[in-house]
């Protein structure tokens, strides 16, 4: 007996923050620990472990001495109708990613079937991005009810109506929210006792509403959240990578 306990499909019991077995010391992530999942999630609990492991051979408190993550929600305004980011909208479809013929393919089992994008492809395909890190902030009281952000959303997923009970609320907004897993956003009473109600699920975080509003109450900002890592100074390093 080596003091790992298994449990599920004998898989190792694992905690599921830390990563650490039930014999102290000893770690695992990954298909070894929670069965097969994707790469992202494997070097995620890859991090994880890391934190563990540095802490643990420290001698401090696996869990209660995790460095916290950070998070920040920042203004991509950078002039009227400018953004850090790009904002056009693309209904270009899918691009299928090209693929060796199928009689090489079948005929040369090492052939590598997915040839990739090239480069002009790749640009076009991160294109169609639909920037969900960026996200529309509303102040309602910087509105001023002129209704110009609903006039000019191209999805219609801005709504200006009077508060109500949910499904009902749901059914009457100009393109119904039957998506019933995604919350609605319902801003506080306004001046006339209206609400702002904007469904999720159609936005296409294009930022022509708060480029129209002329109060600013609505804003794109982005959002960064970032793992806790035991380095402060890698942590910042990361962060600042990142939101530039
Ligand atoms: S970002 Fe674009 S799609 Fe989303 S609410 Fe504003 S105008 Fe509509
Ligand atoms: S454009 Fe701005 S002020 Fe006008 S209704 Fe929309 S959020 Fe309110």
């Amino acid at each position: 007996d080596i003091g790992i306990e298994f449990g599920d499909w004998s898989m190792p019991k694992v905690d599921k923050e830390t990563f650490m077995s039930t014999r102290p010391g000893v770690f695992f992530g990954g298909d070894a620990a929670f069965g097969p999942k994707n790469i992202i999630w494997a070097v995620a609990h890859g991090h994880q472990a890391a934190i563990s492991i540095d802490l643990y051979c420290q001698g401090k408190d696996v869990k209660k001495e995790r460095p916290a993550p950070a998070s920040s929600l920042a203004s991509q305004k950078m002039g009227i109708h400018e953004w850090s980011y790009t904002n056009d909208y693309s209904a270009v479809r899918r691009l299928h990613v090209p693929h060796v013929k199928n009689e090489i393919a079948v005929k040369h089992l090492k052939v590598e079937v997915e040839l990739g994008y090239d480069p002009a492809q790749a640009l076009k395909e991160a294109r169609r991005c639909l920037n969900c890190d960026v996200q529309t902030v509303f102040t309602p009281k910087l509105c001023i009810e002129c209704d110009a952000c609903m006039d000019i959303c191209p999805v219609d997923c801005i709504n200006f109506t009077v508060n109500g009970p949910e499904p009902e609320l749901r059914s009457r907004l100009r393109v119904p929210a039957m998506n019933k897993t995604q919350d609605l956003y319902v801003s506080g009473a306004l001046k006339t006792g209206r609400v702002m109600v904007k469904d999720e699920d159609v936005c296409i975080h294009c930022g022509l509403c708060a480029e129209r509003c002329p109060t600013g109450a609505w804003d794109m900002q982005k959002f960064v959240y970032l793992e806790g890592q035991t380095c402060k100074k890698g942590q910042a390093f990361s962060y600042q990578a990142y939101i530039r």
